[in-house]
């Protein structure tokens, strides 16, 4: 089946809880070395109780393999146990360390022409970003339209201020993890890219889903259902103040 854009499916997938002193002893990173040269896909993550969790999918070798270095880890490591259990498969197409910062995000309020809200996130370098007119929300069950727009300057990030059709604040910025089954940026170049924000307002998973390519590619911004998801809430209208100078846009318009 060369050639075929069809992955074969995964003939085992685990998830493995590393415990012992596992964690500041380059633990991920090795976990990630060894993934690659097994061909096991999958992530690996820290767990705020001092262990590391593995999900691990592909050939029976492959995750019998990662499983085997699991058991003694890097040098450095000292590990009690691993305790396994079989999951269902998840389609990964790489192995990744989850929960590390990607770069920072930032969601501007705008009023020009039409008020809306401007995410951006950090991909290589330049800020990738969606005009979304009803600005996000923390409510999973809440679809928002996000328009695809050209990519921005990391250093307008911290831009705030009165311009000549209207203003722009600071509505909310952090830092944000890259997600999902699929390596960013192919992620987004596919057309389905799934991130954890780390914001003032803003927390936990999003979908940015495209439903429409073209010239000006339309997407829809979900907030994916975690802990963090606020069901029934409007965060835009909850909390519309600057989380760089504390004023709301339009108080911002009216000082200016
Ligand atoms: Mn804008």
């Amino acid at each position: 089946m060369a050639g075929s854009a069809k992955k074969a499916k995964a003939e085992a997938a685990v998830r493995a809880t590393v415990r012992g002193r596992v964690q500041e002893v380059g633990f991920r990173e090795a976990t990630l070395g060894r993934a690659r040269e097994l061909g096991a896909l999958g992530w690996v993550r820290n767990a705020e109780d001092g262990s590391v969790l593995i999900h691990a999918e592909g050939s029976q070798a492959a995750v019998d393999g990662l499983l085997a270095f699991l058991g003694d880890g890097p040098p450095g490591a000292a590990v009690d146990e691993v305790a396994v259990e079989p999951v269902k498969a998840e389609g990964h197409e790489q192995f990744a360390v989850r929960g590390v910062d990607a770069g920072v995000f930032v969601v501007q309020e705008h009023a020009a022409t039409a008020h809306h809200f401007d995410l951006r996130l950090e991909v290589d370098g330049t800020m990738r970003s969606w005009a979304v007119p009803k600005g996000p929300s923390m409510d999973p069950a809440v679809k928002r339209l996000a328009v695809e727009v050209g990519d921005h300057d990391v250093s307008h990030n911290e831009f705030e201020g009165p311009t000549a059709g209207g203003g722009v604040i600071v509505w909310d910025r952090g830092g944000y993890e890259q997600g999902g089954r699929v390596a960013w940026p192919q992620a987004l170049e596919r057309g389905h890219a799934v991130f954890v924000l780390h914001g003032e307002k803003l927390r936990g998973g999003f979908a940015l889903q495209r439903t429409r390519p073209g010239e000006k590619p339309q997407w829809l911004l979900i907030k994916r259902r975690d802990d963090e998801a606020q069901p029934g809430t409007d965060v835009v209208a909850e909390q519309p103040h600057s989380v760089l100078g504390g004023s709301t846009l339009e108080e911002l318009i009216a000082a200016g």
